[in-house]
């Protein structure tokens, strides 16, 4: 058995060669589930940690494609179905040529404490493939995600494993994944989250994992009597999760005054507003677009390239109070994290997953900033898939409003649990230990109730 949270880790790093991502999420959790363990060693005796960190089941598959030009392609498909305890696997695909082993089993292990935290009952996966929409016709999409869905049919269900979208994995992705489900299966269930309103699809759900952000970032904010009206903010992507989190935003009287894509970040000194949104939600999602044309569109914003071998990256330089990282993994390193508190940040609330290295997070835990990690400020993306998966069984839709308020009131649910337990375990204002732990307890009781399997 373990003796050390360093000991724990070399295991972890020699049973998962080379997962660099997944052994970063695991020591995050684990040193801060370690004075937990101290207190409660029947977690210990029944090895709840050392299963937690072995996805239950992990599938690997071939997805062949022809592309216009009538030449063979060939992807890897994954779905890794991490935990169980709770409700069924839950969490997004994430088409990107970045995707890997270890990246996804660091997202779906990230799955299983944030879905705890929402208050539904949903276990963790996530999946994806290395096949990179960027580029290719509508009509290659769709033969990759036909492709695709051929052989991940057999593994998913409404009851077993409920996908949904992340990282170049849209509307249009979900509805070509779902009808190919719908014609192998000869069903038509809930098995996907994300889809389109006139087949199942909730209000609200593109809107959530930003707006659960920003909600997550006021929470914290009233811990100190605060709130976003007025305040300065820095947003990276430009995807689904950036373009939300500035509609809600605008909505509360902030001002979002930056957006970028793996080329480049535009800074509008003057702020976003709706007009200048729209345009940004047709550029991306309709023409597929790359950030730069927002600089050329409007005056008095600049564009900057990003150049990766600096080592750092000037988004994050940009004058703030807020901070909304909602690109990718680890693009904030210890040296971004120091200039964004340099100028003036003391709230980041995060849309990404892991957006921040265990340096930089170090550091925003020592000046004591307001810092919500991914895995509670992002949970308003899983949580309206879990009111999507409910209207599904109950056959109903909820009205915008109704969807609305439920997110907004489990948004709330996570910052209090997240507040509550790292108070209980003696590090008050510490939201990586309280998501953490509060993620943490739920699954482990089940696991200890369900005996081991
Ligand atoms: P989208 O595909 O809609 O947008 C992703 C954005 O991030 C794009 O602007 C993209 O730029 C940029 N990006 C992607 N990879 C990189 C990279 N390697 N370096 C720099 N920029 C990059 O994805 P989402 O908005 O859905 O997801 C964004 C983040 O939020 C991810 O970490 C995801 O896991 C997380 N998340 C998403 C949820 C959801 O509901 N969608 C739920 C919870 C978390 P480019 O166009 O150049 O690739």
């Amino acid at each position: 058995m373990a003796k050390s949270v360093a000991d724990f880790m070399e295991q972890i790093v020699a049973r998962n060669a080379g997962e660099k991502e997944f052994h970063q999420a695991v020591h995050e959790v684990v040193e801060s589930l370690w004075p937990v363990l101290d207190q409660r060693p029947e977690y210990r005796k029944a090895k709840v940690l050392e299963r937690i960190c072995e996805p239950e089941r992990v599938i690997l598959f071939r997805v062949p494609w022809v592309d216009d030009a009538g030449e063979v392609q060939v992807n890897r498909g994954f779905r890794i179905e991490m935990n169980s305890a709770i409700g069924p696997y839950k969490g997004g695909l994430r088409f990107h040529p970045s995707v890997n082993l270890g990246i996804l089993k660091f997202l779906a292990f990230e799955q299983v404490f944030k879905n705890s935290l929402t208050t539904l009952p949903m276990g963790g996966g996530k999946g994806g493939s290395d096949f990179d929409p960027k580029g290719k016709s509508d009509m290659e999409v769709m033969r990759f995600c036909q492709s695709f869905m051929s052989e991940l049919f057999r593994h998913i269900g409404a009851d077993t494993d409920v996908p949904a979208g992340d990282i170049g994995v849209g509307g249009r992705e979900i509805g070509y994944l779902f009808g190919q489900y719908k014609k192998l299966r000869n069903e038509f269930t809930g098995v996907l989250t994300g889809k389109g309103l006139n087949w199942g699809g909730s209000l609200i759900r593109p809107e959530a994992t930003g707006y659960g952000s920003v909600y997550f970032a006021a929470e914290m904010l009233g811990t100190r009597g605060e709130t976003l009206e007025g305040k300065t903010c820095i947003v990276s992507g430009s995807g689904n999760v950036a373009q939300y989190t500035v509609e809600k935003l605008l909505d509360l009287g902030a001002k979002p005054v930056t957006l970028s894509d793996s080329n480049g970040f535009i800074h509008d000194p003057a702020g976003l507003d709706r007009e200048k949104l729209a345009f940004v939600m047709q550029l991306k999602n309709i023409r597929r677009g790359r950030i730069k044309e927002y600089a050329e569109k409007f005056k008095g914003a600049t564009y900057a390239q990003i150049d990766p071998s600096v080592g750092h990256n000037p988004l994050w330089s940009v004058k703030a109070q807020c901070a909304f990282p909602s690109a990718t993994q680890n693009e904030i390193n210890a040296r971004d994290a120091a200039n964004l508190v340099g100028s003036g940040v003391y709230v980041v609330s995060e849309g990404a997953n892991m957006p921040t290295t265990p340096d930089g997070v170090k550091l925003f835990l020592d000046k004591k900033i307001l810092y919500g990690p991914g895995k509670a400020a992002n949970a308003g993306g899983v949580s309206t898939s879990g009111l999507e998966m409910s209207q599904n069984s109950l056959r109903l839709s909820w009205s915008r409003e109704e969807v609305d308020q439920r997110l907004h009131g489990i948004m709330k649910a996570i910052h209090k649990a997240c507040v509550e337990a790292a108070d209980a375990f003696g590090t008050p204002g510490n939201y990586v230990n309280g998501a953490n732990i509060a993620g943490f307890l739920k699954v482990a009781d089940a696991m200890m109730d369900q005996g081991v399997v």
